[in-house]
């Protein structure tokens, strides 16, 4: 049977590669409706390729012109229609693919209607993550993870018994600078940041990896998705990406989960599952080639924001809100070159001394603190 998928951020980076597996399974899978941002030219190019019943992008005024072009289709813009392509269609899937914890409410919509969710967002799990799984188990949707690590983890996992687990490891390649020490990191460009060693990814999450910030934000995801304790989750660096993830177990088994550096793997398995399809045009691991894996500690001072990150899973609350947030905001800001690379982390420790924490946060207070952090941030550069 055919699975109906709708997708969110259809026009980065994990957005487009979901578009290259749809296309890949035409059988399998239908796309019916996506999201895209302000990139109207990358949305143009999907209408043309596929036959879907509702879209949505950014501004309004890009909306009415896609109307008027493409008047099969339903257009939407702005949140709302975020809504529409997330809870509004008939699919079977969401993919959300979308960035920042803008995701958030979208997916809370689409699981009370009942439609599974493969989730790249990882934003929207930290900043609300207790709120997505309570109603996942209300609804009984399930939740795959597209995120490479988090997708080894749930491999691993399966058919194992959670009780007989003793520690997730997740795996960090270190990112543009995992070769420099902190005092080297003042004055990096956001051209050095961008360059990453082993994945092409999006620009935010590509300087979230230069900081370690996307490993905490990877722990706090773990700890949502399978309801881990932080105790019992490590972080290990190994340069090559090729173990995507490991589960220890009390017997001291260890089982990993390996392949080449490619998001098209765990996308794929979050829509084919529990099934797995060919891909016999992809590159295969191999081994013999690569010879040699490498593995090191992790270094906490010298990537500040993982601490940071892991501080606030613990604390928990409000905190992994307030730290998403600035992250997000103190990213952005870097982007547009108006602070430096190791002001980013100061933004969000910052933003972290400062909030008083709230515990079992509704979806109100989540949002509210979300942009009251967003303001804050901003704030502290005047
Ligand atoms: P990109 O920046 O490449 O793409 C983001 C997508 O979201 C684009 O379609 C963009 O639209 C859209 N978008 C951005 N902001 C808004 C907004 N405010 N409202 C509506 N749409 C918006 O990001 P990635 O694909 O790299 O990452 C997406 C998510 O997946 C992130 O949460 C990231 O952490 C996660 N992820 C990414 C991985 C990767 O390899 N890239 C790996 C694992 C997780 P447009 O471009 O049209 O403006
Ligand atoms: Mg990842």
């Amino acid at each position: 049977m055919t699975k109906r998928i709708s997708l969110l951020g259809a026009t980065g980076s994990i957005g487009i590669q979901t578009l290259d597996i749809i296309k890949e399974h035409p059988n399998q899978f239908q796309l019916v409706a996506f999201s895209a941002g302000r990139n109207i030219t990358e949305t143009r190019k999907i209408l043309s390729e596929f036959t879907v019943e509702v879209v949505s992008v950014f501004l309004e005024e890009d909306a009415r012109q896609l109307q008027a072009d493409f008047p099969k289709v339903q257009v939407f813009f702005g949140e709302e229609g975020l809504f529409q392509v997330a809870a509004h269609t008939n699919a079977d899937v969401l993919v959300n693919a979308v960035l920042g914890s803008v995701g958030l409410r979208p997916t809370l919509e689409a699981i009370k209607k009942g439609i599974t969710i493969a989730i790249a967002n990882k934003e929207t799990l930290v900043t609300a993550g207790h709120l997505v799984m309570q109603a996942a188990k209300e609804h009984n949707v399930p939740i795959l993870p597209v995120d490479s690590e988090h997708s080894a983890l749930f491999q691993a996992m399966n058919g194992e018994k959670k009780s007989e687990i003793s520690k997730l490891i997740i795996t960090a390649s270190g990112g543009s600078f995992r070769d420099r020490t902190r005092e080297e990191l003042k004055g990096v460009t956001v051209k050095d940041a961008l360059n990453h060693p082993n994945w092409s990814m999006g620009a935010k999450i590509t300087i979230d990896s230069a900081t370690m910030m996307n490993k905490g934000l990877e722990v706090i995801e773990a700890h949502v998705l399978f309801n881990t304790s932080y105790d019992d989750i490590e972080v290990l660096l190994h340069r090559e990406s090729i173990i995507h993830s490991m589960i220890e177990f009390h017997d001291t088994s260890v089982i990993a989960q390996l392949g080449t550096p490619d998001m098209r793997v765990p996308i794929q398995y979050a829509l084919s599952y529990p099934n797995r399809f060919e891909r016999p045009n992809a590159k295969r691991l191999n081994l013999a080639e690569i010879g040699k894996l490498h593995f090191e500690e992790m270094d906490y001072k010298r990537y500040h924001a993982l601490k940071l990150a892991i501080d606030a899973g613990r604390a928990g609350g409000t905190m992994t809100t307030v730290l998403n947030a600035a992250n997000e905001a103190a990213v952005a800001l870097f982007l547009e070159e108006k602070i430096s690379f190791l002001t980013i982390d100061e933004l969000i420790e910052r933003a972290m001394d400062v909030h008083v924490n709230i515990s079992s946060p509704d979806l109100e207070t989540i949002l509210h603190v979300d942009a009251e952090t967003r303001k804050a941030v901003q704030n502290m550069l005047k």
